[in-house]
């Protein structure tokens, strides 16, 4: 290997000759390596936010009671009001039950959640939303990703690794953070019964997460904290790391219809089957039905919680555009007031917007890309002008959108 040649350069802090070190940036009367720099970063980091680096928001204090949760979430997310109860009275009994810990013989297990909607109900919204609201690390993983130890992917512990990123390799703060497991229905194994058609790679990776759902002590590679370069290992507790885990569970209608078709075999089985509404089977979605679907036993038992979400109708597509605080027409009524342009949206414009969403079937996450091709021109051209208003009319987003379709279309 070619070695570098003495400049006689040294860093002015550990000495060391230009040579010897990465990189030697050059100041007034002296310079600092890389090392020196990166140390300098972590003691100011110190300094400013206390001992061990912590930030602030990490504390968990006063628990906001499942009402509040609530009506935080209700400031965010559009309907969902059964996942929201769920969620909330999960979230609250979880932080209660870390921050009383009391040496009695009640244990209170830890409740972990998974929810069961179509793609973009809301689903990692909420459990985004909760974690901001109470200030603790949150990370997003998609389930896919991870593989088997020894398989190319991610390993499991990898989850651990971002939830330490997040807070900063504060292990403490890392330990009651909340997990957002996304896509844990396309883990589950192909068949109910095992032994007939074992598809390994998902058992393989449900066994991993199981680890870390129940709750163990698990060696997390630090991935580049710079806090702890001597240590090979982190050792993460995961007993009070809250896991939400969020699904479409495609097809799971029919297991749940089979299941309630067998359960009202019986007297009154009739008086039953009227009572169901078939038009929304999810609502009646049970551990079982997610059994049957391919989670194996020991996971589902790991998830007492679960909860569902509504698919969203033309009237929730529209509220999701003009009501939650951050809601995309607030946001680039924003955008255009930094440049002191009045924006607005005709109602007939959102109409448009929200037909479109529905014939492209993505639920709410339609609605951003739709907004944004409609957008587009009129953002590169407008801070060039001196206009001080802009209606969007329907007209001109109709425009827009075939221009944007037609140019998609040409590109296949
Ligand atoms: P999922 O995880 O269920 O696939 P997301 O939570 O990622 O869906 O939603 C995608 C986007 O759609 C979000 O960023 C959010 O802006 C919007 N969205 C989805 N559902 C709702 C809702 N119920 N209320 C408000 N916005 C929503």
């Amino acid at each position: 290997m070619p070695t570098k040649k003495s400049t006689g350069r040294r860093c002015s802090f550990c000495g060391r000759p230009e040579n010897e070190v990465g990189l030697l940036l050059n100041g007034l009367d002296g310079c600092i390596c890389n090392e020196c720099a990166t140390q300098a970063y972590d003691i100011v980091q110190e300094a400013l936010h206390g001992k061990g680096g912590k930030k602030e928001g990490f504390a968990l204090t006063d628990i906001p009671k499942p009402k509040e949760i609530k009506e935080y979430l209700d400031g965010y997310v559009i309907g969902q009001d059964s996942a929201k109860r769920s969620l909330s009275v999960a979230v609250y009994n979880h932080y209660k039950r870390i921050t009383q810990q009391t040496a009695d013989e009640v244990d209170i297990e830890k409740s972990n959640i998974i929810l069961v909607g179509t793609t973009g109900t809301g689903k990692t919204l909420l459990a985004r939303t909760i974690a901001r609201f109470l200030k603790v690390p949150f990370t997003i993983v998609d389930a896919t990703v991870l593989t088997e130890a020894g398989y190319v992917g991610e390993d499991v512990e990898s989850i651990l690794s971002r939830l330490l990123q997040v807070a900063d390799y504060d292990v403490d703060a890392a330990q009651r953070g909340i997990v957002f497991i996304d896509e844990i229905d396309k883990i589950a194994r192909k068949s109910d019964n095992p032994s007939i058609t074992r598809d390994v790679s998902g058992e393989g990776v449900q066994q991993g997460l199981l680890k870390l759902l129940e709750g163990s002590v698990v060696n997390v590679p630090p991935q580049g904290g710079r806090k702890h370069p001597e240590q090979k290992f982190i050792q993460v507790d995961t007993r009070n790391i809250l896991f939400i885990c969020g699904g479409a569970f495609d097809g799971i209608e029919q297991k749940i219809s089979q299941r309630l078709n067998t359960q009202v075999v019986g007297f009154d089985s009739v008086q039953h089957r009227e009572g169901i509404d078939r038009s929304n089977m999810m609502r009646y979605v049970s551990p079982q039905d997610l059994k049957s679907f391919g989670l194996i036993p020991e996971i589902v038992g790991r998830l007492p919680i679960v909860t569902y979400l509504e698919p969203l109708d033309r009237n929730a597509l529209r509220s999701i555009l003009t009501e939650p605080r951050n809601s995309l027409v607030k946001q680039y009524t924003k955008l255009f007031g930094m440049d002191e342009i009045e924006l607005t949206f005709s109602d007939d414009v959102l109409d448009f917007i929200v037909d479109k969403a529905v014939e492209f079937k993505l639920g709410a996450r339609g609605l951003r890309s739709i907004v944004e091709a409609i957008m587009m021109d009129v953002m590169f051209e407008l801070p060039s002008t001196d206009s001080k208003s802009y209606t969007v009319t329907r007209e001109y987003a109709e425009k827009q959108i075939s221009k944007s379709e037609n140019a998609r279309l040409s590109a296949l």
